[in-house]
């Protein structure tokens, strides 16, 4: 008998419950028995759907963050907030986000409401799920409050769950930290050992049998001292009463599969979505009595499974193994939205694509009964899923011939400028007669809740699409009239028309949709709501070519077109199983490529393309990175470099690290390149001087993530500091980003400041 179990399950709700308990908890408009409450009955509903499951996860619910969890658990505070007298969960978020509700904060540590630093956050391996990152010093003690645990596995059993309690293992746990000091924080495995140990048997102590443990940095290339740390790790954690399910999910073990199957575990989780190669070699290297549980739905994505394709392989492995087969989702399944049924508006034939969390476990019992009682037995179920997996791979809505035609004769020119970079920056500094040290911003200007509120009433139906086009001229006009008085030297837009710098583009493509309810947790309780890339995307007419010329019309300064590239459309969306990532880029390359030349011909003479999310698209491991960067520069390369030596290419990324990735930076070819690095005194460019990086760069000079107003002598300072790294004729002066989260009251003084420090460079370097 094969069993079931699942990894992890969304807790945010169906309709994001747990968002909205969190925030009124913090503005203080809810008790924290209200939220705590909250939280108790999401917990029930997800055990309620995972009843069909042998086994169920505990302990995956988290108020915030299960890296944060997991700090609490080991007794890992930073020490700015050891000293809390207040409850433990307002600690917990103070730790999380720098404070809890107001109210919970009175009389207790001078009453300044508790405000301490928030924890740094990073993305959770490849997903856009960000954890709260462990610190560590030399001297870390740890100390178990399995409190949490335990209460959740009390909650669990009076609910009669098969309760299977979830942590992160010691090893993920200390390499995905960072030491505060000079210390190395494997030396802390050693104080960190004794604690799981005690967790496990506490957990034993209440009658669980089996644990899962998630040690995902098994599917990273780990150097020969974490290779050991996991042999000493697991061998202390062998010496207790429960059984452990190791569980690697995200990719595939490679050099690490050794490794994994000697490892004294009762059972080994693998990502069958990503490592199905790799599932012959584990079970010829696990010893015969080791449970093998494979992920074979995908836990990434929101399409059904093809569940006779799985089938197919999948049967005799079950002969094969047995009892020993457990299956489940490829990873947790908090990476993708909690229910289809709750989409009412999607249209029916694409949601009869579809799958979600509770979707996707219904899909794991139709297997889990085809392997058991033989496949007649859910006989009707995997036609109707057969005829699903058929209509979508034979719908026109998604195959779209004169696509498919255009990708099957891409080449390499059409990636290529007619010119190379010296050629193009005199004909276009003739052209544009931009002084040295040219201002700019990245593009959006305020979203005022003006903007908001008509964008909203629009969509409700409440004012006409003219009344609505006319409120956004009026935006534009606004930011345009500013931008004149600020005198800076290349315009913007504003992008107030744009809800989303990737839903914008969506909407108007062919091949997208949308969900209502497809929300994903990012961190705390912030959710995102990905596009969904269902079919060859193509442009059906131009997008931002009458806002662009709207905007030109009032300037005779250049104004910036203004476009999402195609990698951070692609990264910021659902995208498709059914063909690489790669297809689907250059699609989108060649949709963009047609914006950027209707803008051209509209006598936009320069063109920003955003590619905010490229460096956040690496590959897990190294030895993928260069794959990956091959088809995304190219994809870039496609969408801007059709145009004529005149026309000036921009490209904007968020805060990047380039030292590993400069070369490829390099290779798309943009005019100018502006980046973010005002908080790093301008050290990130370090990567563009030893490179001796070609073309233009725009440094931000302007925090624009803090409502603080930066003065001109600072903002000199930083561009002096810039140009010790890139000669001086190179380079731009801009923010670091976007301006949308801003108040006009801020840009306004902060801009004024830029403009000035401008004057000054012009004059002084
Ligand atoms: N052009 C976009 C803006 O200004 C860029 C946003 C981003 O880089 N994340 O908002
Ligand atoms: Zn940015």
């Amino acid at each position: 008998m094969a069993r079931t179990h699942n990894l992890g399950f969304p807790r945010i709700g169906a309709k994001r419950e747990l968002k909205f308990a969190l925030e009124s908890y913090w503005k203080d408009q809810s008790s924290r028995d209200e939220l705590k409450a909250v939280a108790a009955g999401l917990r029930q509903q997800n055990w309620a759907l995972q009843n069909q499951l042998d086994l169920a996860p505990v302990g995956d619910f988290s108020f915030y963050d299960q890296v944060l969890d997991m700090s609490f658990t080991l007794g890992c505070l930073p020490n700015r907030v050891r000293d809390f007298h207040g409850d433990a969960l307002d600690n917990y978020f103070r730790v999380a986000r720098g404070r809890s509700a107001k109210s919970s904060e009175e009389g207790c540590c001078g009453g300044n409401h508790g405000g301490v630093a928030a924890g740094e956050m990073t993305k959770w391996f490849d997903t856009n799920y960000h954890y709260i990152v462990p610190d560590f010093k030399a001297d870390t003690e740890f100390k178990l409050d399995a409190s949490r645990l335990l209460a959740q596995l009390a909650e669990a059993k009076a609910q009669g769950v098969k309760a299977k309690p979830v942590i992160i293992g010691p090893v993920t746990y200390l390499s995905i930290g960072k030491e505060k000091d000079d210390s190395n924080r494997l030396e802390l495995l050693g104080r960190l050992l004794p604690v799981y140990v005690e967790l496990l048997n506490a957990l034993a102590a209440q009658g669980v049998e089996w644990v899962q443990i998630d040690e995902p940095i098994l599917v990273t290339e780990l150097e020969a001292d974490w290779v050991k740390a996991f042999t000493q790790a697991y061998q202390a954690l062998s010496d207790t009463k429960v059984k452990l399910l190791l569980a690697t999910y995200f990719g595939q073990l490679q050099s690490n599969l050794e490794l994994v199957a000697s490892l004294p575990v009762q059972g080994v989780h693998l990502d069958a979505i990503n490592a199905g190669n790799e599932v012959d070699a584990l079970i010829a290297k696990l010893p015969a009595d080791r449970v093998i549980s494979l992920g074979v739905i995908n836990g990434r994505n929101i399409w059904k499974t093809d569940l006779n394709a799985v089938l197919e392989w999948l049967l005799p492995v079950s002969k094969q193994l047995g009892d020993r087969l457990w299956i489940a989702p490829s990873c947790s399944l908090l990476h993708v939205p909690v229910d289809l049924d709750s989409e009412v508006k999607l249209d029916a034939e694409i949601k009869s694509w579809l799958a979600f969390a509770k979707q996707k476990l219904t899909e794991l019992s139709v297997l889990a009964t085809a392997i058991n009682q033989g496949p007649a037995a859910v006989k009707a179920e995997l036609e109707a899923n057969a005829a699903a997996i058929a209509a979508r791979r034979n719908s026109p809505r998604v195959n779209n011939p004169a696509v498919k035609a255009a990708i099957a004769k891409l080449d390499a020119k059409l990636g290529q400028r007619k010119s190379p970079y010296a050629t193009r920056a005199a004909k276009q500094a003739a052209l544009l007669k931009l002084p040295k040290f040219p201002t700019t911003t990245i593009g959006s200007f305020p979203q005022t809740s003006d903007i908001r509120q008509a964008r909203r009433r629009f969509k409700a139906g409440e004012i006409s699409e003219a009344s609505y086009l006319q409120a956004m001229r009026a935006e534009i006009a606004y930011s345009v009239r500013e931008q004149e008085l600020l005198d800076l030297d290349v315009l913007v837009h504003g992008e107030a028309e744009r809800n989303d710098m990737v839903e914008y583009f969506g909407e108007q493509l062919d091949g997208y949709t949308f969900s209502q309810f497809g929300w994903v947790q990012s961190y705390g309780s912030r959710c995102v709501k990905p596009p969904i890339l269902f079919g060859d995307i193509s442009r059906p007419k131009a997008m931002t070519v009458e806002w662009s010329k709207y905007a030109q019309s009032l300037t005779r300064k250049p104004m910036k077109g203004m476009l999402t590239g195609p990698v951070t459309i692609l990264n910021w969306s659902f995208v498709r199983d059914d063909q690489p990532r790669s297809i689907s880029c250059y699609q989108l390359a060649l949709a963009m490529r047609a914006e950027v030349l209707d803008l051209e011909k509209a006598g936009i003479s320069v063109i920003q393309i955003d590619e905010a999310a490229l460096r956040e698209g690496l590959p897990l491991r190294r030895a993928q990175w260069q794959e990956y960067l091959d088809w995304a520069v190219e994809s870039f390369r496609i969408t801007a470099n059709g145009v004529e030596d005149e026309t000036q290419i921009h490209t904007h990324m968020c805060y990047s690290e380039f030292n590993d990735i400069i070369k490829s930076i390099a290779d798309l070819d943009a005019d100018v390149i502006t980046i973010e690095t005002s908080r790093s005194d301008m050290e990130l460019l370090d990567a563009f001087k030893n490179f001796e990086y070609p073309n233009e760069i725009g440094p931000g000079v302007y925090d624009i993530h803090s409502p603080n107003i930066p003065n001109q002598d600072y903002m000199v300072k930083l561009m002096k500091l810039a140009a010790e790294r890139v000669p001086a004729e190179r380079l731009w002066v801009n923010p670091d980003c976007g301006l949308k989260t801003r108040q006009w009251n801020e840009v306004i003084p902060a801009l004024t400041n830029m403009v000035e420090a401008a004057k000054t460079l012009r004059k002084s370097v």
